[in-house]
């Protein structure tokens, strides 16, 4: 149990919240104002170790990493801090002593939902782990007023509602008022003369204050409490006399509404660049504000600002927060008025940049007009940066116009951000072994011949505290029941299960306990989607954001084409299969929509047909979030990771799965390597082409599926079902898109560029084998436990001590607290 947990003091603080909040008795009390009672009496609890922790580092004058991030997926808060500070037991008893059920209190909180997907809940699990290994750092990013939003499945299609999060104020967060500061947009750029050198002076421009709020982010047992800081945006001055009597009406009104609009919604696009100028104004915003606090808090303790980076690093989750570098050199050059290699020293050994992708469509690049016009200054920098790049290309390669086409900052009117990331950092890394190979040979290859001292890779990881000790209360407690709990902190120790995976009983404890979570997983499908599910099928799940590099549509034409092979044969002999998929697609992605309503299609035809006897079900889960990505990975059977090779840089997903007794049906893309490295090949099911082979074909302008289409009747079938109205008689030409994507060249496109005909017929074998395989129960059950015994490689605290070796470089910092305070 924590320190500074006491039961009584918590029940009180429980009771006298709900009073003095709600005016009313704690027997009076809804599960939604329970929720907010409880979860003020916990940050209560939080709050002295949130303090006494950041004297601790103060004290130390420890070192601070500075996680720079569009997005943060954090899921819920209330469950987790429970968990970490070790009051789990004792808050059950006291909510029951009070007449309420911690799960249902849990289900209250809104998941703040300000990510994505894989980007946010990496950041989110970064967090969870340096705050348990006891690292300072802060996560900053923005606190958008609308997060992703709610997806609601009507007549089969995707509807997007607002998300409205703090529409009941969010408990655990804190307004910092005291370190508001100034962020400037637009204007123009003065040069002044003063003592013998150049000064720069913006004019003219707009501004917003950007305020924090900060939220406590809990290290497991260990009194650690990092904060994740969110910028929210007011108005400065509004409509202040002195912008009367300047006749500068218009200028006052300007800067309301840019404060509104700034950190109105998170753009929901995953991996793809949409090119918007607000999207560049929420950047500027957040990392303008948390690079001017950063200086400000090293400037407190320290003199020599040319020393910054000894005590401060900044890394940047993809190329979003970018605009770091020349911000950091703005700071330096005409606040402290450091020479430009002073303040290039200093810059390039703070900022560190993580890859996340090699698709072209997700290359952040700024029209030079839009970038130049916003960030007036910051374009400048960015100018001299590429001027002074240029110049090093040229002595390096003399003549070589291809180098500089390549690896230019600035080119073709355009402000390429991941080449002033790689640039202005000391560490480019990516997020996979295989991908940060593809990167050294292929998309960055320039880049790692002129400087292969900053690249690595780091292989992503996950939060076990989350996604087996919370998400998986019965699994969780059966690990600590064999091997103790040190796992818990300490991943790897998880393969002292391995002993257990011939047992005969564990095989059938293990598997009385999936059995029991796909029950609670069914019960959450027929309260939300109305439909019944079998808890004894196979549990065959994909669940992530929809896009085509992803390939849901090779998975529900396979399921097309095995409802074909039930209907030419109803005796055919198979283990019923559930197919369960959960994906938001962006709101401007038609295809990717469009592949939602496909599935939902397909799910009614084959969900309402008596005739195959229940054999196979399809259920599309509404508004995937981490609070239901919990329960749906501690009840997956097998995990489907089907990306086409090379296009998913790593997936962390396919890592939640594993943890939990999942198979890995997949491709070998991304961290699946690794998984199936630790796990073997004979523990997963394997398919496809290769990346190498996958490049090869693209660098050969793609491959012809009309070959595939013409000589596999199996396969040409299902296409045919896409566009004669079998899941659409309403509307046979519903589905002609996806076809087309498929088969045709009247678009620019090249046909089925993501090689799903090609990869189909050794994914339809490796299905097979999933279905023969989970006819052998103890087969199935050995297998399914080596995945988690051999699942240690794939946390988050290994991931963050491999940033801290190799780029960090931080201290582990130790708080003690005194009972009872
Ligand atoms: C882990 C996670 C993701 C990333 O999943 P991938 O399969 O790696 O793309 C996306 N969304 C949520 C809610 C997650 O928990």
């Amino acid at each position: 149990m924590s320190m500074g947990f006491d039961k009584e003091t918590f029940k009180k603080s429980v009771i006298y919240n709900v009073k003095n909040v709600f005016r009313k008795t704690i027997d009076e009390a809804t599960p939604e104002q329970a929720f907010q009672a409880v979860a003020y009496a916990v940050k209560d609890v939080i709050i002295d170790e949130w303090i006494a922790t950041h004297k601790e580092y103060e004290k130390q004058d420890a070192k601070t990493l500075y996680y720079l991030s569009m997005e943060f997926l954090m899921g819920r808060a209330l469950g987790n801090n429970i968990i970490n500070i070790m009051a789990l037991p004792e808050v059950k008893e006291v909510l029951d002593e009070l007449g309420f059920d911690l799960n249902a209190i849990e289900d209250q909180e809104p998941d703040p939902a300000l990510g994505n997907g894989g980007l946010g809940r990496l950041a989110a699990c970064f967090l969870d782990s340096l705050a348990t290994l006891g690292y300072p750092a802060y996560g900053c990013g923005i606190r958008y007023r609308y997060g992703m939003f709610k997806q609601k499945i009507e007549n089969g299609y995707q509807m997007e509602v607002p998300d409205d999060w703090l529409k009941n104020g969010y408990p655990f967060e804190v307004r910092r008022a005291e370190y508001a500061t100034e962020v400037k947009f637009g204007g123009y750029v003065r040069t002044v003369w003063e003592n013998g050198r150049e000064h720069f002076v913006q004019e003219g421009y707009q501004s917003v204050r950007a305020v924090p709020y900060d939220m406590p982010i809990v290290g497991y047992g260990n009194n650690v409490v990092n904060t994740l800081r969110i910028w929210d945006a007011e108005a400065i001055n509004t409509f202040s006399l002195d912008s009367f009597d300047k006749g500068d009406y218009q200028k006052a009104v300007e800067q309301e509404n840019l404060a509104k609009t700034i950190v109105e919604v998170l753009y929901p696009n995953d991996n793809h660049y949409a090119g918007k100028e607000l999207r560049l104004k929420q950047q500027y915003f957040f990392i303008s504000a948390s690079v001017q606090r950063a200086v400000k808090k090293y400037m407190e303790k320290h003199e020599d600002i040319h020393k910054f980076f000894e005590k401060t690093v900044f890394q940047l989750n993809d190329t979003h927060p970018t605009v770091a570098v020349p911000e950091l050199m703005r700071i330096l050059l005409d606040e402290f008025n450091l020479t430009w290699d002073e303040a290039w020293a200093v810059t390039t050994k703070t900022c560190a940049y993580t890859n996340h992708t090699i698709m072209s469509e997700a290359l952040e690049k700024w029209p030079i007009e839009l970038f130049s016009r916003l960030l007036p200054r910051i374009y400048q920098i960015v100018e001299e940066i590429n001027r002074r790049f240029v110049e090093q290309i040229q002595q390096m390669y003399p003549g070589n116009q291809d180098k500089i086409r390549k690896m230019a900052i600035i080119y073709d009117g355009q402000v390429r951000m991941a080449n002033l990331a790689i640039v202005g950092g000391f560490s480019v890394n990516g997020v996979a072994r295989l991908h940060t190979e593809i990167l050294k040979k292929e998309e960055l290859r320039d880049f790692y011949e002129m400087m292969p001292q900053k690249f690595n890779n780091k292989t992503n990881g996950i939060t076990q505290r989350r996604f087996l000790l919370h998400g998986n209360p019965l699994l969780a407690e059966w690990v600590t029941g064999k091997i103790g709990s040190e796992w818990i902190t300490n991943l790897p120790h998880i393969h002292r299960l391995a002993v257990y995976a011939d047992d005969p009983k564990c095989q059938q404890e293990f598997m009385d306990i999936k059995y029991q979570n796909k029950v609670r997983l069914a019960k959450y499908i027929k309260e939300h989607n109305g439909i019944d599910v079998d808890p004894r099928s196979i549990f065959d799940v994909q669940v992530k954001r929809l896009h085509e590099y992803k390939r849901q549509l090779m998975n529900i034409l396979h399921v097309i084409y095995l409802y074909n092979q039930l209907k030419d044969n109803p005796n055919l002999d198979m283990v019923p299969r559930t197919f369960i998929f959960g994906a938001k697609a962006a709101a401007g992605y038609k295809r990717a929509k469009l592949t939602i309503k496909l599935i939902n299609s397909v799910a009614d035809v084959i969900n309402n047909d008596k005739s195959i006897d229940g054999k196979i079900k399809v259920v599309f889960i509404e508004d995937y979030k981490v609070s239901n990505a919990e329960i749906i990975f501690a009840a997956a059977d097998v995990s489907e990771q089907i990306s086409t090779a090379s296009k998913e840089a790593s997936g962390t997903g396919n890592m939640k799965f594993m943890l939990n007794g999942a198979l890995t049906l997949g491709t070998m893309d991304g961290a699946n390597v690794e998984i199936v490295e630790e796990v073997g090949a004979e523990n997963a099911f394997i398919f496809g082409m290769t990346s190498d082979e996958v490049i090869g074909y693209e660098n050969k302008g793609g491959y012809n599926p009309m070959e595939i289409f013409n000589n596999n009747y199996q396969i040409r079938r299902v296409l045919m079902q896409l566009i004669n109205g079998y899941f659409a008689p309403q509307d046979p030409e519903l589905f002609r898109d996806i076809y087309n994507s498929l088969l045709n060249t009247q678009s620019s496109d090249r046909a089925d560029t993501y090689f799903i005909l090609k990869d189909f017929p050794s994914y339809a074998e490796a299905q097979q084998k999933v279905d023969q395989a989970y006819r052998n129960e103890t087969w199935w059950a050995k297998a399914a436990i080596l995945n988690v015994a051999c699942s240690g490689k794939f946390t988050s605290d290994r991931t963050i001590e491999e940033y801290v070796n190799d780029i960090w470089h931080l201290e582990k910092v130790k708080v003690e607290i005194e009972a009872n305070q």
